[in-house]
């Protein structure tokens, strides 16, 4: 059954000249089929290059968006139109508006997992690979930052030089939120070494070997055989993927909900219906791409 859909997805996909992009975090399925699977800058800068005019993201609302705002001439399908982001949903345009009165002069550096709004009303993007270069490339000595303020800490830290003001304080990922640095002595014990994602609270990220992004894990990965891996539990399945012959562990519980939404049966139908299609009023998209774009001018380029 599994093969068959798989074969009948590639046919239609084939047949409609579409390309799937997936998100480290999605079902291994899903990785399996896409043509791209990345974190959320590599799936922001391969959406600039896309030749196929239908594009299926399998990952939330916020990756969905930033394609559509990148192209919007193309047809942008996110199979499950209901995977959101806890993450993103602390975050509103108004508090960024009301950040930016109190702080007259200081820029808003909003991370991509935000809605569509808030991107509107700020000064420019970033992602857990580029916030810090996002960050030095501005002019000004205060920064304000949201909505995750476990990345906003890591890139106080990678930015001393900076007042770095979060918005609002306290935002986190209920999916990082849950590691401890219980988690990091037990693969000590076991000779492993951590990488954790920037989302992570202070203490675990200060007791990790490496914090990086999800993209930043597959590259940091070459240098030891075994590995804890402190962020959603799917990116192991991508790391093993990538280096079959290395070991990799992670938390069963650490599961986003909104990441295993989409199913290959709901692909396929995306496929056959052409929808659910992502569709944002035209100015909304015009002042969101803006500071996405902004960020891709200061961030490196996909490898
Ligand atoms: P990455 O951009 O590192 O893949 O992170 C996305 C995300 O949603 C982390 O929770
Ligand atoms: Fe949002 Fe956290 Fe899920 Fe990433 S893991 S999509 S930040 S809820």
């Amino acid at each position: 059954m599994g093969f068959r859909l798989y074969r009948r997805i590639k046919q239609l996909q084939k047949e409609k000249g579409a390309v799937i992009l997936a998100h480290n975090y999605q079902p291994p399925e899903i990785q399996d089929i896409a043509d791209i699977v990345g974190d959320s800058l590599e799936l922001a800068q391969h959406a600039t290059t896309l030749k196929q005019d239908l594009v299926i993201v399998c990952g939330v609302q916020f990756m969905a968006e930033t394609v559509k705002i990148l192209c919007p001439d193309k047809k942008v399908i996110l199979p499950a139109p209901d995977a959101g982001c806890p993450l993103a949903d602390q975050l509103t345009p108004e508090m960024i508006l009301a950040a930016k009165a109190a702080h007259p002069g200081a820029e808003m550096v909003t991370y991509v997992n935000s809605t569509a709004a808030c991107k509107a009303v700020s000064d420019i993007t970033c992602t857990s690979s580029n916030a810090a270069d996002v960050v030095r490339s501005l002019k000004g000595d205060t920064v304000l930052f949201g909505p995750d303020s476990n990345l906003g800490g890591f890139v106080q830290e990678q930015v001393p030089e900076k007042k770095i003001i979060m918005v609002p304080e306290g935002g986190n990922c209920p999916v990082h939120a849950i590691f401890t640095t219980d988690n990091v002595a037990w693969a000590k014990d076991q000779g492993l070494m951590t990488m954790c994602h920037p989302e992570c609270p202070e203490d675990v990220r200060h007791a990790s070997d490496v914090v990086t992004s999800t993209g930043g894990m597959i590259k940091a990965a070459k240098q030891a055989p075994g590995w804890m891996v402190l962020t959603e539990r799917e990116m192991a399945f991508r790391l093993q993927t990538e280096y079959p012959k290395k070991n990799f562990y992670t938390r069963d519980s650490a599961v986003c909900e909104d990441m295993k939404k989409i199913t290959l049966k709901m692909v396929g139908k995306a496929l056959l219906d052409e929808g659910p299609e992502v569709t944002l009023p035209a100015d909304l998209m015009e002042n969101a791409r803006a500071p996405i774009e902004r960020m891709l001018a200061v961030s490196k380029p996909k490898q």
